[in-house]
């Protein structure tokens, strides 16, 4: 099945809007095995957006447009679509009462351009959107269905998972089984290295390598007609992974490394309190991203002069002088010393050249100690980070998390494939 993407917009076209949109929608349908095939952005005018759902459905096998449902008179899709399909726009009194109602939950009185939202064209189903007043709407042209979805990302993806997503899917007439392993602190190459043509075995499974700079994710799609065959596949896939790569995978599915963290914490009754410098706060950030992280987050100290580390932490200031703030000696104090001072089960420090400056030849930018103190002693773990200043900051955050993982879990903390 072939799918095309319209987004509309003036602010997209321009470039001040990131096109997000896009990216969620191929994504989730990418997930279902359906293909998008062709992409366009058009401008909030008439003309273009006609000529663009003209020419999507002249060959495309559905089209899926986001933007320009809002109430303002810049939003003209409606419209626009309307003219194509040779429809007229009608006002649907239940979607306007609907839209009445929320302003009435919501204690807000409505502006009457609001109403403009419930003129709809003719014939369209309307796909609810649980966190806005436009709806999504479904017209079919044939035997062609043509999707419409507001810009608003979190009104997007809501219809997008509710609606489009599962008659895409069930349309497709196939089944589809993912499995997602998470991994960290190894490279792509390395891993395709330990792969090898390991998929090239998996009848109508494809494996898909998804870098980031939380790591590298490994994806299996598989898709086929039935659904406990397709299963099995998926079962099979994940297992011959697992054997190759199972040392460096922190999470499977959607699962972050601070759920992880954060699981194995409440899991052992510890609490964790952090220390950080050249995260600046990132990694306490990430900690209490999860939703209940007040469980076991007990603080978090920025300290990022010389004299907050003494102030704060304790750290010696004989030992900043002799190794440099920068160093194992110093990740292990700042661990140490907010363990101890929060009273917490597990202390970290992070300590590192986030750069673009201040690198030496023993010490480049991207060099960091991460130390890590709980009841059995420190361990400190030295790390070489790649990029930017902010993607070394996110990969320290991201490997500091992963080196109290393998602590509490008693896995070696060093990354390795074998
Ligand atoms: P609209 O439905 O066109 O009124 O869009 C409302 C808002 O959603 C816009 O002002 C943008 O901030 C946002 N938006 C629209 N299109 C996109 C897109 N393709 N990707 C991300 N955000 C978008
Ligand atoms: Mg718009």
């Amino acid at each position: 099945m072939n799918v095309e993407l319209i987004t509309i917009g003036n602010e997209v076209l321009s470039g001040r809007t990131l096109d997000t949109n896009f990216a969620q929608i191929a994504r989730a349908l990418e997930e279902v095995n359906v293909t998008v095939a062709w992409h366009a952005t058009v401008g909030d005018t008439l003309e273009r957006i006609g000529e663009a759902i003209r020419h999507a459905l002249s060959r495309a096998d559905a089209v899926v447009v986001t933007g320009g449902l809002g109430p303002t008179p810049d939003d003209v899709t409606r419209k626009a679509v309307a003219a194509v399909l040779g429809r007229k726009l009608q006002l649907n009194e239940q979607v306007l009462e609907s839209i009445r109602e929320r302003a009435r939950r919501q204690g807000r009185t409505l502006p009457a351009s609001v109403e403009s939202q419930a003129l709809l064209p003719t014939g369209a189903h309307v796909l609810p959107n649980p966190v806005g007043t436009a709806p999504g709407l479904l017209l079919m042209h044939h035997d062609t269905p043509v999707f419409l979805m507001p810009g608003v990302p979190q009104e997007m993806e809501a219809i997008l998972r509710e609606s489009v997503v599962p008659w895409l899917r069930d349309r497709a007439g196939q089944r589809v089984a993912t499995v997602t392993l998470r991994t960290s602190g190894v490279s792509e190459s390395a891993l395709q290295e330990k792969i090898g043509g390991l998929a090239t075995h998996w009848p109508g499974a494809t494996l898909a390598y998804l870098p980031s700079y939380f790591g590298v994710d490994l994806r299996v799609t598989a898709a086929g007609a039935d659904a406990v065959t397709v299963e099995r596949l998926a079962e099979r896939a994940r297992a011959e992974l697992l054997d190759r790569v199972e040392a460096v995978v922190y999470a499977e599915g959607g699962r972050t490394m601070e759920d992880v963290v954060g699981e194995a914490l409440v899991a052992r009754g510890l609490t964790i309190a952090v220390a950080e410098s050249c995260t600046g706060g990132l990694l306490a950030k990430r900690l209490t991203d999860t939703p209940g992280s007040s469980r076991y987050v007990e603080r978090g100290y920025v300290t990022y002069s010389n004299a907050a580390k003494i102030e704060l932490l304790g750290v010696s200031e004989a030992d900043l002088e002799r190794y440099g703030a920068v160093s194992a000696e110093v990740a292990t104090q700042m661990a140490r010393g907010a363990a101890e001072r929060a009273r917490a089960g597990v202390g970290v420090g992070v300590t590192g050249i986030a750069g673009p400056d201040g690198g030496t030849e023993a010490k480049p930018v991207g060099t960091v100690f991460i130390g890590v103190s709980d009841s059995a002693g420190v361990a400190v773990r030295r790390v070489a980070l790649f990029g930017t200043r902010a993607t070394i900051r996110e990969r320290a955050a991201q490997t500091a998390l992963d080196v109290v993982r393998r602590r509490i879990l008693g896995l070696p903390l060093e990354t390795k494939l074998d």
